[in-house]
């Protein structure tokens, strides 16, 4: 069986984020081995495996948010665009503009009106826009979010008053003004129904060759959907989780390497 680390493209400039050799710790309980994984510049990787296995912890990692918890630590390195996100020259903020997160469940600020959700970001980061532009940047994020069309007669009303499915849009909306190099998506559409799950797929479409993606999914078809490249973590009897596999994912699901990737892909698991 081959070792923990995954198979990796080569390096090169294009390569927007990068995990080098990633372990990761609850107190001394090691949650994540060596996990190694390019996610190319302006394409969607998915993170596939079953729950337990560190997919959420390797995101939050990826975004500097694994600190937040106290009794966390980790050792490997995080890149973007060669940079070490990681490095003590680096403020938390700097990294969290750069590298945006949406999660599982919606979460709007739900008495905050629509508008002033998209805009709360910016206030989170300490980004700066004129006065004169925040209409502007309300109305491209919301376009690029897919939400534009049905809210913009009533920016006013509270972003708790939408559906689950244009909160999620709404959150990616408010990802999207501090205008990220990365998003992450940690189970972005297994709080909703099929049709705001595909408008969401539809907003991950328009978005990736902008922006860097990187999707949590238990929704094997969404991978195969949405990302242009899988990586299949697995934490087996009681061991730490790590990449058993990477690749593109038409190889991923049409040949993978590994029968334990065949298994999961083909619901075998
Ligand atoms: P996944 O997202 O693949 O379901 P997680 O990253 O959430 O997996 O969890 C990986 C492991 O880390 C699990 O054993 C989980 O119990 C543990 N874990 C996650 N978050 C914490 C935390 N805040 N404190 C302690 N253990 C945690
Ligand atoms: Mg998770």
């Amino acid at each position: 069986m081959s070792e923990t680390t995954a198979i990796l493209p080569a390096v090169t400039d294009a390569m927007a984020l990068e995990a080098e050799s990633v372990s990761a710790w609850f107190g001394d309980h090691k949650v994540l081995d060596r996990v190694s994984l390019a996610m190319p510049a302006r394409m969607v990787t998915a993170l596939i495996g079953p729950s337990g296995c560190g997919k959420s912890t390797f995101l939050r990692i990826l975004n500097r948010m694994h600190e937040l918890v106290p009794s966390a630590s980790l050792a490997g390195e995080v890149r973007l665009g060669g940079d070490d996100i990681y490095d003590t020259g680096v403020k938390v903020v700097d990294a969290r503009k750069k590298i945006g997160m949406v999660f599982q469940k919606p979460n709007p600020f739900p008495a905050m009106s629509i508008y002033d959700n998209v805009v709360a970001g910016l206030k989170l980061t300490g980004t700066r826009v004129p006065r004169t532009g925040k209409d502007d940047l309300v109305e491209e994020c919301l376009t690029k979010a897919g939400l534009w069309l049905e809210v913009h007669d009533r920016l006013r009303r509270p972003g708790g008053a939408l559906s689950g499915g244009q909160q999620q849009r709404l959150c990616i909306a408010r990802s999207l003004a501090v205008r990220p190099q990365v998003l992450l998506m940690d189970e972005p559409c297994s709080a909703l129904d099929p049709t705001s799950t595909r408008r969401i797929e539809e907003t991950i479409h328009e978005l990736a060759g902008e922006v860097t993606i990187v999707i949590v999914t238990h929704n094997m078809q969404q991978a195969a959907r949405v990302s242009q490249q899988c990586a299949f973590f697995l934490a087996e009897q009681g061991q730490p989780g790590h990449i058993v596999e990477s690749g593109p994912t038409d190889r991923m699901f049409g040949a993978p390497d590994d029968p334990r990737t065949a298994d999961y892909v083909n619901g075998r698991f």
